[in-house]
């Protein structure tokens, strides 16, 4: 059985009081299960307050390097030495906003895979790929390639997080048929690139997931829960999408 995976993409935002007052608002609620995992992505000064928590703290990006002359990055190395449990890879922020290209995200699962490091790979089309009819082509040759020098030993340590841009931050998220068809292709293409193990690979769905619309998101098949990022913001919402994947 696959695991469900609710992750929390904070983004740049949140301060440190806000953060605090968000942690001690969230474990007042009911949030612990034993069959789903949940994981916050905070700015990275703030990972020991989400451990401290008792919550999985996930680094929002990281470098293959493991130490050197590479002013403002972090490697997995050091997250590891202070216990961070996770990262997320090729962000569509990452890949827009500071050109991460396919070669460089190669080397960042890579590195995670040799570290024994999990991480959530995100991927997904732009609106004019899609509107073209080349999503799942686009979509399916940007895991061929970021997950090139990945082996079925390591499978254990993937998740993917499909996120179509134009459904990030957009207040617009992507339809079930729309979600179904993709979620699908990319299950038959790890299972292509890995047999079997393909199948364990939780799949998560990213795109302006809501109170609203998590439930019918979650009901799609091959969707094993979502990585959410203004929704998350709020301790309150952030729940009931919790509770969402429960039911
Ligand atoms: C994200 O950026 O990972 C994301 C899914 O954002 P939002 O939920 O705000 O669309």
């Amino acid at each position: 059985m696959r695991n469900k995976i609710l992750a929390a993409n904070w983004k740049m935002n949140l301060t440190q009081q806000q953060v605090t007052s968000w942690l001690g608002e969230f474990n007042d609620l009911n949030w612990k299960s034993p069959h789903t995992e949940l994981r916050i992505y905070p700015s990275s000064i703030y990972l020991k307050d989400i451990q401290a928590a008792g919550l999985h703290g996930g680094a929002q990006n990281v470098y293959f390097e493991a130490n050197g002359a590479y002013t403002g990055e972090l490697s997995i190395q050091q997250l590891q030495s202070i216990g961070v449990q996770s990262v997320l890879i090729g962000h569509s922020e990452r890949r827009q906003l500071f050109f991460e290209d396919d070669a460089l995200l190669a080397q960042k699962v890579n590195a995670c895979a040799a570290a024994n490091f999990q991480f959530v790979l995100c991927c997904g089309e732009a609106i004019e790929t899609r509107t073209a009819g080349a999503h799942l082509d686009f979509v399916l040759a940007q895991l061929s390639e970021n997950l090139r020098l990945l082996t079925e030993t390591d499978l254990h340590m993937l998740v993917v997080a499909y996120e179509p841009i134009w459904a990030i931050g957009s207040g617009l998220s992507a339809d079930l048929d729309q979600i179904t068809e993709m979620h699908q292709a990319i299950r038959n293409h790890l299972v292509g690139l890995y047999g079997v193990g393909g199948e364990q690979v939780p799949i998560l769905y990213g795109g302006s997931v809501n109170a609203a619309n998590a439930k019918t998101i979650f009901s799609c098949p091959n969707v094993d829960g979502a990585l959410v990022g203004g929704a998350s913001l709020d301790p309150l919402i952030f729940n009931e999408l919790w509770q969402a994947l429960q039911a």
